[in-house]
């Protein structure tokens, strides 16, 4: 696949004037006009062997890490996109964490403790599956969540959103600022499709264990959730560290966009392989040489 091909299909998705985002814009059944999902296959074959190869040199050039954020509703295929996505890297160069419900430790600290150690070191790629930005969505949706954050009163007022997404925009300004290329995925999925999904997790007994009746329950909320996955793109949608909202209903399709917008992003940086100097170059060469005369 060509370089301009990967840009125009992640870039299509990108977003790139926040204010104007708007989700009903989005049709999460889009594919970009392509059909067949063995051909998507192959060139997603073609990209993990490409992605695979970004890795390695920014884990050589040990300056900069990635930082890759998903996140959606359930079922939308997150876990799905990360296996498919990252299954060429070594695995030495990854780390994924996954968020779940805050612990009574984390609880008891600033919402962007627990990610602020997990973030990539140097050279690697981190990805959050579930992340800060639960905290404008679930914890928006059920405000018996903020209550439980420990906050004083007086610093929880009607503008909590927009200082949350405001410190959110810092936050990811200042990381950039250190090294950290930062990508966030919303995998938007439609109510019809995760029905479906959630009725196949019935159905077929091998899906049975990844049926939850809290997640079916979650469903009641779809519309509150959307407007804060909207509200939270507009909000922090920059171009240092811009959302991509890509159509899910087709996990193949999920898939290969990811792959692409990773590969895209990556180029950008013009990863090298670190060059040795002469001097090092002649301290190679004498080592070369002991290596065949003594050893
Ligand atoms: P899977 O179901 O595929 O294992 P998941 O990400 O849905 O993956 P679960 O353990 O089912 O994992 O759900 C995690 C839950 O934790 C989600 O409902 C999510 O909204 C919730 N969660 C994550 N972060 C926070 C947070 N900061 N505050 C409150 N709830 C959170
Ligand atoms: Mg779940």
């Amino acid at each position: 696949m060509t370089k301009s091909a990967n840009s125009r299909l992640a870039e299509r998705y990108r977003v790139k004037k926040a204010n104007a985002f708007r989700l009903k814009k989005i049709d999460p059944n889009d594919r970009a006009g392509l059909e067949s999902e063995e051909k998507a296959a192959e060139r997603l074959a073609e990209g993990v062997l490409r992605l695979a190869d970004l890795q390695s040199r920014l884990y050589a050039e040990h300056k900069r890490s990635v930082l890759v954020v998903i996140q959606a509703m359930d079922a939308a295929g997150k876990d799905s996109a990360i296996k498919h996505v990252m299954s060429g890297i070594n695995p030495q160069g990854v780390m994924v964490t996954s968020f779940k419900q805050p612990s009574a430790e984390e609880l008891d600290h600033d919402f962007l403790w627990r990610c602020n150690q997990r973030l990539p070191a140097a050279g690697h790629i981190g990805i959050f599956n579930r992340s800060y930005y639960e905290e404008v969505l679930v914890v928006r949706v059920h405000p018996e969540y903020l209550e439980a954050q420990h906050l004083p009163e007086e610093l929880v007022g009607k503008n909590v959103w927009k200082h949350r997404f405001e410190d959110i925009r810092n936050w990811e300004r200042h990381l950039v600022r250190n090294g950290v290329v930062i990508r966030k995925f919303f995998l938007y999925v439609s109510r019809a499709e995760q029905k479906r999904r959630f009725l196949s997790r019935l159905d077929e007994p091998e899906k049975n264990w990844k049926f939850s009746e809290a997640d079916v329950k979650e469903r009641a909320h779809w519309k509150q959730y959307m407007r804060a996955y909207e509200d939270m793109i507009q909000n922090t949608s920059t171009d240092e560290a811009p959302w991509y909202v890509v159509p899910a209903d087709h996990k193949w399709f999920t898939r290969l966009v990811v792959a692409e917008a990773l590969i895209h992003s990556m180029e950008s940086l013009d990863l090298e392989y670190p060059r040795v100097d002469k001097k090092r170059k002649r301290e190679l060469s004498a080592a070369r040489r002991e290596l065949i005369e003594n050893g």
